[in-house]
């Protein structure tokens, strides 16, 4: 795919979406030199901030002060960027490069960028709607959870993915009482191998969370205002709030409308283009090609939000510098934290270094010979090296992986060198 052109002068740039990729975007591009006009259209009340805190400290202590805002309130105005938050954007007119504003305003574009992120998956059961049950995106969301879980609460987390996880390891020390429940057999099935699944599901069970796997819902019901989770097997939770964690839906909804290619996400290229030249996307909307991996492939992570929406910036700016990156995730869960660089898959030759429940320990998963992909808990510094191994193609032993005498730093330098030299 041929890069894009380098603009010169750039003109307005709009953003829609403001999110932390929406918030980086705009401010790499005044960061790049970009003197034009910039214009990000949010549905938020807030201006752009990270999300991480909202399934972990926030939960602890929901003041605003918690939240990592990605600029202040006043650094947009003050950068000559017009916010418009709690507004919702409704539609692109491709034809006159226009956005079509729920103010009834239109605003012009040179170009545009999508940053409008993912919804939460919404559960369709009966008695979905039950005031009890909720999700967790949004500031307001997290503090509605956070005024619930009051000591000896009952708090039943519907999936068992990283957020539910998350939400239930903030519940339990918040002294509430927990219950799990996943219809998968292990806890966080897409994210981590069955092994550290397990791991988990122990540690968590361990701390007293009433992990259920293999559970399905079959509707919820009400107590006199209580929630009441039927289950599939008869059982019955009463319940002092319902938090559903079982995905997201990439917001894709304007994009299609305006006929630009679409699956999985927003379809564009290393560079962050869409299907119209004019049009880039970035973050968790976005489905884009990883030179790396060689595929597209569309992510839910802080990295990916934050170093996408830089290089489209950048790219808008006249870089034609592909987003190459190996992908990067973190969990907080107790006094755990969990690293996921790369892509592991079912299948992949997995090495281990130190000892799971004994400190810290790391997971090399290896395809075809090259380490692809480096699961650590409590070891960031090993999966940060990992990483850099995986960028450079991954040529290392299993055996030196796993023997923790083997400097990974020493591995990383010898691989930079011979990558160098050739
Ligand atoms: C609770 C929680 C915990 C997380 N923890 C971690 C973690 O530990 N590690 C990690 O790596 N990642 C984590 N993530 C993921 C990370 O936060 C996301 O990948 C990141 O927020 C994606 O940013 P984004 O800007 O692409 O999308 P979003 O944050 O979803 O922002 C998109 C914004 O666009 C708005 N929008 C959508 N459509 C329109 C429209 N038509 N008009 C106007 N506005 C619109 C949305 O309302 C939203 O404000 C977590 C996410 C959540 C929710």
């Amino acid at each position: 795919m041929s890069a894009p052109e380098g603009q010169g002068s750039v003109g307005a740039v709009v953003i829609i979406g403001s999110g932390q990729a929406g918030g980086r975007a705009a401010e790499a591009l005044r960061q790049g030199g970009h003197g034009g006009p910039i214009a990000i259209i949010g549905d938020e009340a807030h201006p752009p901030y990270e999300r991480p805190a909202l399934s972990k400290e926030f939960l602890g202590d929901a003041s605003l002060a918690k939240i990592a805002w990605v600029r202040p309130a006043d650094w947009y105005a003050e950068s000559g960027i017009t916010l418009l938050h709690g507004r919702k954007a409704l539609r692109i007119d491709r034809a006159q490069s226009m956005v079509e504003v729920d103010d009834g305003s239109r605003i012009a574009y040179e170009n545009l960028i999508l940053t409008t992120g993912t919804r939460p998956r919404p559960l369709t059961l009966e008695g979905s709607a039950h005031p009890l049950v909720s999700y967790l995106r949004t500031i307001e969301d997290s503090r509605r959870l956070q005024q619930r879980m009051l000591p000896g609460a009952h708090i039943v987390v519907i999936g068992a993915g990283f957020i539910g996880m998350e939400v239930a390891a903030a519940a339990l020390l918040r002294a509430c009482k927990v219950s799990v429940l996943e219809l998968a057999p292990l806890p966080m099935a897409r994210g981590v191998p069955p092994l550290l699944g397990a791991f988990y599901a122990d540690l968590h069970r361990q701390k007293g969370v009433a992990l259920r796997t293999g559970a399905s819902v079959r509707r919820i019901g009400d107590d006199n205002g209580r929630a009441l989770v039927e289950l599939d097997n008869g059982e019955v939770l009463t319940a002092d709030a319902v938090v559903v964690g079982i995905g997201v839906i990439p917001n894709v909804e304007l994009a299609q409308a305006a006929g630009l290619e679409i699956d999985n996400g927003i379809v564009v290229d290393e560079y962050g283009r869409s299907s119209d030249p004019k049009i880039y996307a970035a973050g968790d909307v976005s489905s884009h090609f990883n030179p790396l991996l060689g595929r597209h492939i569309r992510l839910e992570s802080w990295q990916n939000a934050q170093n996408q929406a830089i290089a489209v910036a950048r790219n808008i700016l006249g870089a034609r510098k592909p987003y190459a990156e190996i992908p990067w995730f973190w969990s907080d869960q107790f006094d755990l934290n969990l690293q996921i660089a790369g892509v592991p898959q079912a299948g992949d030759e997995v090495v281990q270094r130190g000892t799971l429940g004994g400190g810290p320990v790391v997971f090399f998963h290896l395809r075809e010979g090259r380490l692809v992909a480096a699961i650590g808990i409590n070891s960031a510094r090993d999966v940060r090296f990992g990483k850099e191994i995986i960028a450079l193609g991954g040529q290392v032993g299993a055996a030196e992986l796993a023997d923790p005498a083997v400097s990974l730093a020493t591995l990383f330098n010898n691989l930079k060198r011979s990558a160098k030299a050739a």
